[in-house]
């Protein structure tokens, strides 16, 4: 055979082998390793294997880089010599073969077969896992020398240790699967909060005092018994003079028991009160619940007055969202009304209205519902037909409940008033 056809073949080989290592790499570094290893949990051997050689990433990218600088290496001195055969111009064989080469590994042993690789990751490091485990094997002799200077590198210059997997990438990843349908929202919101639920403190989800429904200590039974069946609540809080000294709880089914047999007073039903702060951890406040057989807690403030109470059910619901039981009237706290309105109460939490309008804003420490925001914005409490611009939103407050903000009209003019940071007061 015709030596200089030889030589081409062996080209066109080398720049076939550059972009089969340059997809390679790629795909090795975008494959999703949820997906993957879905597949190789369901039996799939190649997945198992991409799996594999993911692990060993440092051994697999030395074998990709040497395979690759040899074949290109390879390719460019051949080329070199065929060109010096087919042009007698010696300088201008050497500058032919330069060109003719650069474009030829770019765009067939780089660009193109990355390209490709990005767009099915998955199925291209399936393909190309058998022959570059054979390599791996075949070229450990050198990889690992290369690794050992890889090593020494690195601790030269003394690289940051791996921390593993922070809680944002983790929520980012989430969204992602969400997004790629691999998980429905359902699924997603649930995840989100249980792994957001970690950071939630009592003071970002208890009743506050004013909506408390206790009774004093000497309560008579039939006030009692009204109280629970106009309050709807299964639990009354007990106090001895004022809110702040609350000393019991009452349990619906125990009083009704009591009330059949007349001598039990009131204080032998109570179940004990145990006391929290609204910085307390929601976490320990559910293990401290569940270890003692408790369903709610009193929240003190820092001066040691009674802010409001907390329930089982408070908890529950950061995890998987509102629960009504069959006497709760449902409340929608944050109602869209049309494309850019809602209807929100002032009781609603801002972090949620915050997410519910993808806001990135974090609201003040000491601030955890809409009418708190309203007054921070506003330096005073509200009163009906007061109106503020913040965020690039347009908020009038509707109806006041005494102090305080029943509901609030929103406005979200956002894509109109560009991203409106201001916060000014028009009232
Ligand atoms: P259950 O569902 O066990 O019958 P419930 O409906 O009375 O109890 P929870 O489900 O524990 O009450 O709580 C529902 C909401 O009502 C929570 O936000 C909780 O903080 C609040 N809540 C419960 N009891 C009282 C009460 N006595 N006064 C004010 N708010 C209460």
């Amino acid at each position: 055979m015709d030596p200089q056809l030889v030589m081409l073949f062996v080209i066109i080989f080398c720049v076939i082998m550059s972009a089969y290592f340059s997809a390679t790499e790629t795909a090795f570094n975008t494959f999703n390793r949820i997906r993957v290893k879905n597949m190789a949990e369901k039996g799939n051997k190649k997945a198992a294997l991409v799996l594999k050689l993911a692990d060993n990433y440092d051994s697999l990218i030395s074998t990709i880089l040497i395979g690759n600088n040899i074949v290109n290496i390879l390719a460019s001195s051949l080329a070199t010599v065929l060109f010096a055969l087919l042009i007698a111009n010696q300088e201008a064989s050497v500058t032919v073969s330069t060109l003719v080469m650069t474009l030829v590994v770019l765009t067939f042993g780089e660009i193109l077969p990355k390209t490709l690789a990005k767009q099915f990751p998955e199925r291209f490091s399936m393909f190309s896992a058998p022959l570059i485990n054979f390599l791996l094997i075949v070229l450990t002799p050198l990889s690992f020398i290369f690794n050992l200077l890889q090593r020494l590198i690195s601790r030269i210059f003394k690289a940051e240790e791996d921390k593993g997997m922070t809680e944002e990438e983790l929520i980012s990843i989430i969204e992602e699967a969400e997004e790629g349908g691999g998980i429905d929202e359902e699924e997603s919101t649930l995840i989100r909060s249980a792994i957001e639920f970690g950071e939630l403190e009592v003071g970002d989800i208890f009743t506050p005092r004013i909506d408390i429904t206790a009774v004093p200590e000497d309560v008579d039974k039939e006030t009692l018994a009204e109280v629970f069946s106009e309050s709807g609540y299964s639990r009354i809080p007990v106090y001895s003079g004022d809110l702040d000294n609350i000393i019991g709880i009452v349990y619906y089914k125990d009083f009704f028991t009591l009330s059949f047999k007349e001598s039990t007073p009131i204080s032998e039903i109570m179940k004990p009160v145990i006391y929290v702060t609204k910085k307390m951890q929601v976490n320990d406040l559910l293990k401290d619940l569940q270890e003692k057989q408790l369903h709610m807690a009193v929240v003190s403030d820092e001066y040691g007055s009674t802010a409001g109470i907390v329930t089982l059910e408070d908890v529950l619901e950061e995890i998987v969202g509102d629960i009504w039981d069959e006497h709760d009237e449902i409340v929608e706290e944050i109602k869209q009304t049309s494309e850019h309105e809602y209807i929100v109460s002032g009781m609603a939490s801002i972090e949620k209205l915050f997410e519910e309008l993808d806001i990135d804003e974090e609201p003040e420490e000491d601030t955890s519902t809409v009418n708190g925001w309203a007054m921070e914005v506003l330096g005073r409490i509200p009163e009906e037909g007061d109106s503020f611009e913040a965020l690039g939103l347009t908020v009038r407050v509707l109806k006041m409940d005494g102090r305080r903000i029943e509901h609030l009209h929103v406005l979200d003019n956002r894509e109109s008033a560009g991203d409106g940071d201001e916060e000014k007061e028009d009232d």
